[in-house]
């Protein structure tokens, strides 16, 4: 069964004042400009020169084409809204910025939908655009292409309302023909695009967390779920999608390290077809521009049992991993 299935088209307008809703504006540039970082992150790795910095030892990395897609992603989007707050997760180089790199044209499929009537008068102070140039960088260096996403969230009032996400590397294996990279984007109360969701088995329950930031509250809050297939792979956006397209029931990371960039796009656009995404108390996330980065609630993102998950998560754990 395939739900939500609309394709996305590549169709764009040259921006300008189109007179949509603000928020529609915002997600139809971010379409646009995903899809120019998402070009950008496979450049890097063609080039060969992935620059490779750690930030926070080994398993915290960033490479060029986190800086540049960064670069892409806040340049063009605070050229157009110079009033929205942007929280991008990489520090600006203080280089001079590369015109090339930059995205103005605004996706016309976003402009042709009607914006859910609570979102219609968004006004720029009511938004926060949270932006992971480049999530899965680990993986990115160690050629696990497909767990790499480009993820462009937009808060409103401090809660994630809609997001873009691009997989530069998608079809990747799928050989000559086959088009490289898609885009999916989401509006909480109107839907999401670009996404098909498969119903995940209904014989075997199957957990997807992190490949590289493991540790012990992790394993046992994954054994507690009883699972029957856990999938370690890398990058939030991407486990978010598993859970979306029906490959994993949910994906589950009891303990600090991921950050509201990581979650706002990817929770916003699960919300949008009905799921839910929430730390592992069932708390909420915020997306204030004053609020602290760090999810240190863990995560927890379901298309359905959500409260079943929580119910199974330990207390030792529950203990251990504050909100
Ligand atoms: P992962 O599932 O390991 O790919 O992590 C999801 C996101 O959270 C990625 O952006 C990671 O960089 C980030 N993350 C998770 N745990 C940590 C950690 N211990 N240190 C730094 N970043 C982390
Ligand atoms: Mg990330
Ligand atoms: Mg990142």
């Amino acid at each position: 069964m395939r739900l939500h299935c609309r394709l996305l088209l590549h169709s764009v307008a040259m921006a300008g004042n189109t007179g949509a809703p603000l928020v529609l504006r915002l997600v139809a540039a971010s379409v646009s400009v995903a899809e120019k970082a998402g070009a950008i992150v496979r450049n890097v790795f063609n080039s060969g020169e992935l620059g490779v910095v750690e930030k926070d030892g080994k398993n915290d990395l960033q490479t060029q084409a986190d800086r540049s897609a960064q670069e892409c992603i806040v340049q063009s989007l605070s050229r157009q809204f110079p009033k929205v707050t942007i929280i991008g997760e990489e520090e600006p180089t203080g280089e001079t910025v590369d015109e090339s790199h930059l995205e103005t044209r605004l996706s016309e499929e976003v402009l042709k939908v009607v914006c859910p009537q609570n979102l219609q008068s968004v006004k720029d102070e009511d938004v926060v655009v949270w932006v992971d140039p480049l999530d899965g960088t680990k993986e990115y260096t160690e050629g696990f292409l497909d767990h790499v996403t480009v993820l462009i969230g937009v808060a409103v009032n401090g809660k994630a309302v809609a997001g873009v996400i691009n997989q530069p590397y998608y079809n990747y294996k799928a050989g000559p023909g086959a088009t490289l990279g898609r885009t999916m984007w989401g509006i909480v109360g109107l839907g999401a695009f670009g996404v098909e969701r498969l119903v995940p088995p209904a014989d075997k329950r199957i957990v997807t967390t992190t490949r590289s930031h493991s540790n012990k509250l992790v394993t046992e809050s994954i054994e507690a779920m009883q699972p029957d297939e856990v999938l370690r792979v890398g990058g939030a956006g991407h486990k978010v999608l598993l859970v979306i397209e029906g490959k994993a029931h949910a994906y589950v990371f009891a303990t600090p390290g991921c950050k509201k960039w990581d979650t706002c796009a990817p929770e916003a656009i699960l919300h949008a077809l009905g799921g839910r995404l929430t730390d592992i108390h069932g708390n909420a996330l915020q997306y204030h521009r004053d609020v602290k980065h760090p999810n240190t609630g863990g995560v927890l993102a379901t298309y359905s049992d959500h409260d079943w998950y929580l119910s199974r998560m330990p207390e030792s754990v529950k203990a251990a991993v504050k909100p």
